[in-house]
């Protein structure tokens, strides 16, 4: 027989104002096993024996039929005395054909009982155990609730305790805003994942059945559901039911969750038997569930306290006072990694006049734009802070060099010229002073207080609109405005050469490629590293001349090459401002017929950087397939730099990913860092693309990487950059 589904009962989620009702010392009320012992032993306590209840019976039966089957008796009863004599003999007959089956009933009725009640024990005895067990979890829960500091963290301890210490499968906890269907934060403890996973994608799929999920049902009505046993639930079986029942989950339990700023959540419970929620069980679980809302309310409470003390609510940026603290943490970590901190404040110097023209909505809108185009230019560790009204902070956390520092802030300052005169009815002027731990000072506060200095130092006559604290890296940066200088007219000046770096395959030991690197030797300034001028030279826009340059005389080479035997791959480094242009193809094949080179003859290939790939992603994939069929190969340079989403970057047409050189260089120190090897390579094989290990510089990092699978590598372990003709060495012997 099935029963019907039952509409669950309705009843709202209690929501504990009172803190002091999760204090620690409240002791776990429970019931007592030995309680319900008591009962049932103590009442019939030596009567109930079955010995003595049988004894008793028998001698009164045996008393009993004594009496009736006596003389006296029977003559009492009018028998006459001859008719007493003649039944003498029969009487002992018939006494035990009256004791007899009265005795078996005797005994039978008390084993039955007896046996009863044993069950009857049993059975308080496993409830009582479980609902013991359950005050336990409860009262481990208030704990948590009191230690929590962070939502998701207390979200999964709450799990991990109640599936474990509560004996069940699955546990699952999920929040989302109260008008949404579906919850989106998820927390997980025990088996289910599957389950979990299964149903969602049954919503995809745009079934209404799904939604009558005991969970999900509760998250969206609010109410708690409980099944005690799904196999007998409902008779159509719904697709829930079965996955259940696939799980092994006999009944389910669900509570809703409610927190002060109105977010909703469930918390569902599966259990691999029936009939495992009893009435005073799910008292305790919704008190529970009333716990977990009160503890994320809490949460929500202190994050609010916390957000109104450290940001500034106009950009959303730290203040000046949680700046302190991360510049005071940067500092801590840089003193033991000997790394530098830099520190730049800046102030928007036009921006009261603004206001006062346009208006305060208008000095705000322009001060987010501005800390929003901050983010975006700065890396995830570093800061950018609020630190008065027209005065902004940025930190640069983990920086190896002082003197990549001037560098960075200088491409900050530039970018930000371009990007605010972009929009044309605002032009604002920024001034920057700078500091930098461990040169100009041992703390944030001294850091924040030089920065300042340095800035009020640039008198309104210089013409520079960045000063550093320390005059010694200020001549850093004129060392940048030098290269930007120099590098004009330098390519007509033929101050450039092209270096060859060999790559290897280790099975072999022997070069099957090269990349092609530039090398440039200005009469002023000596040689400069290509990563200080390419940057340059994309600002300006220099950069399609340098790279038509490197493309004509990396084909020349390979030409050559290729007529001499030597059969190998030449990677080129494509910038993408570069590629991006509208008539990048059209002038790259315009180049190949000029210089009499047919790309589908050779093997050449062209290196494009992960975070060169962001934008744009149709027109980049179009261009990828452009190349290919062009007969050009295509490599991801630097992977695991860039943000580009995996499955972006698996509809992308591409040859090679060259894993970037960060990864290897930390191999040995870091162990995560091998599972993100062994994740890239995994990727992939399943892309089915090569990868080339960048960077190699030891034996053991070579070792290491050969174990992991990648046999492609390039680096100092085999061979710096060299000149071509050196190549022609290389390439005929085994390294
Ligand atoms: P990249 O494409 O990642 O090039 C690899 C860089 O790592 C090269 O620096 C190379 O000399 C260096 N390197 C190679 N093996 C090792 C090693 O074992 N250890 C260490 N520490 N470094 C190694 P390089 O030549 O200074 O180039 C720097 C960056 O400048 C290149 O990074 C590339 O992004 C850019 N670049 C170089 N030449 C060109 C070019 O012709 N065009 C464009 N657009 N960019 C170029
Ligand atoms: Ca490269
Ligand atoms: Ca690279």
């Amino acid at each position: 027989m099935h029963p019907t589904p039952k509409e669950p009962s309705v009843a709202p989620v209690r929501l504990k104002k009172d803190p002091g009702a999760l204090t620690q010392s409240e002791p776990a009320e429970g019931v007592h096993l030995s309680e319900v012992h008591r009962d049932i032993t103590l009442k019939g306590k030596f009567y109930s024996s079955l010995a003595f209840k049988v004894l008793l019976g028998y001698i009164v039966l045996w008393g009993l039929g004594c009496i009736l089957l006596s003389d006296s008796f029977l003559g009492m009863l009018g028998m006459d005395p001859a008719a007493i004599e003649q039944f003498k003999p029969f009487r002992r007959w018939i006494f035990l054909l009256f004791t007899a089956p009265l005795l078996y009933w005797l005994v039978f009725r008390q084993a039955t009982s007896l046996q009863h009640k044993n069950d009857l024990l049993g059975a308080a005895e496993k409830k009582v155990m479980r609902l013991n067990r359950m005050h336990k979890v409860l009262s481990e829960i208030n704990h948590v609730i009191l230690r929590a500091r962070d939502r998701k963290h207390l979200l999964h301890e709450i799990c991990n305790i109640v599936q474990e210490r509560g004996h069940f499968s699955f546990v699952w906890i999920g929040l989302g805003e109260t008008e949404a269907v579906l919850p989106q934060v998820i927390v997980t403890s025990g088996e289910g994942s599957q389950y979990l996973q299964e149903l969602f994608d049954g919503l995809q799929i745009a079934s209404s059945e799904e939604r009558g999920e005991p969970a999900l049902a509760s998250f969206r009505k609010k109410y708690h559901v409980v099944i005690n046993d799904i196999k007998t639930y409902s008779k159509k079986q719904f697709a829930w039911q079965r996955r259940a029942l696939d799980n092994s989950y006999q009944s389910v339990a669900a509570f809703p969750i409610k927190t002060s700023s109105g977010m909703s959540g469930v918390f569902a419970i599966y259990a691999s038997e029936t009939q495992v929620f009893s009435q005073e069980e799910v008292d305790l679980l919704r008190e529970l569930a009333a716990d977990v809302s009160y503890g994320l309310s809490d949460i929500e409470q202190k994050e609010q306290l916390y957000y109104a003390a450290n940001y500034d609510v106009i950009t959303n940026l730290p203040n000046r006072q949680l700046l302190e603290d991360r510049l005071n943490q940067t500092i801590a970590r840089a003193y033991h990694d000997k790394r530098c901190v830099g520190l730049a404040f800046i102030e928007l110097i036009e921006l009261d006049s603004m206001i006062n023209a346009y208006g305060q909505a208008a000095g705000d809108k322009i001060l987010q734009e501005t800390a929003k185009h901050l983010s975006r230019l700065v890396r995830d560790g570093d800061t950018i802070a609020r630190l008065g009204n027209n005065q902004l902070g940025v930190m640069l956390a983990d920086v190896a060099d002082v003197y990549d520092i001037p560098v960075v802030i200088q491409k900050i300052m530039r970018s930000f010229l371009v990007h605010l005169t972009n929009h044309k009815d605002v032009t604002i002027k920024m001034l920057a002073g700078v500091s930098i731990y461990p040169k100009d000072a041992e703390n944030g506060v001294m850091l924040i207080k030089n920065a300042e200095l340095a800035l009020r130092g640039i008198s309104p006559d210089e013409k520079i609109d960045c000063a550093f604290f320390s005059k010694e890296i200020e001549s850093g940066t004129k060392y940048a405005q030098s290269i930007e200088e120099e590098l004009e007219g330098a390519l007509e000046r033929q101050e450039f050469t092209l270096y060859y770096q060999p790559i290897v395959d280790s099975d072999t030991r022997k070069v099957v490629g090269v990349e092609a690197l530039m090398r440039w030797r200005n009469p002023k300034l000596g040689e400069v590293s290509p990563a200080q001028f390419i940057s340059i030279a994309e600002d300006k826009n220099w950069i399609t001349g340098l790279g038509e340059w490197t493309l004509k005389t990396a084909c020349m080479q390979l030409k050559e090459w290729k007529s001499n035997g030597m059969d190998l791959t030449v990677s080129v480094n494509m910038s993408s401002k570069h590629i991006m242009q509208p008539q990048f193809l059209e002038k790259l094949k315009i180049l190949f017929t000029a210089m009499k080179f047919n790309p589908e003859e050779y093997s050449l290939a062209f290196e494009i950087s992960e975070t060169a790939l962001i934008d744009e992603p149709k027109h980049v994939i179009e261009l990828f397939i452009a190349l290919r069929e062009m007969g050009i190969k295509i490599y991801v340079d630097d992977f695991g730099t860039g943000y580009a989403s995996l499955s972006y970057l698996h509809g992308l047409p591409v040859d090679i990913l060259k894993i970037d050189s960060m990864f290897v260089r930390t191999l040995e120190k870091d162990p995560t860092v091998k599972t993100m090897i062994k994740g890239i390579l995994a990727f992939a094989s399943g892309l089915g693309v090569k990868t080339i290990a960048e960077g190699v510089e030891t034996e053991k990092q070579l070792k290491i990487l050969r174990h992991l699978g990648c046999t492609l590598v390039q680096g100092y372990v085999f061979s710096a950059p060299m000149l071509s003709k050196s190549v022609s060495t290389l390439f005929h012997r085994q390294l």
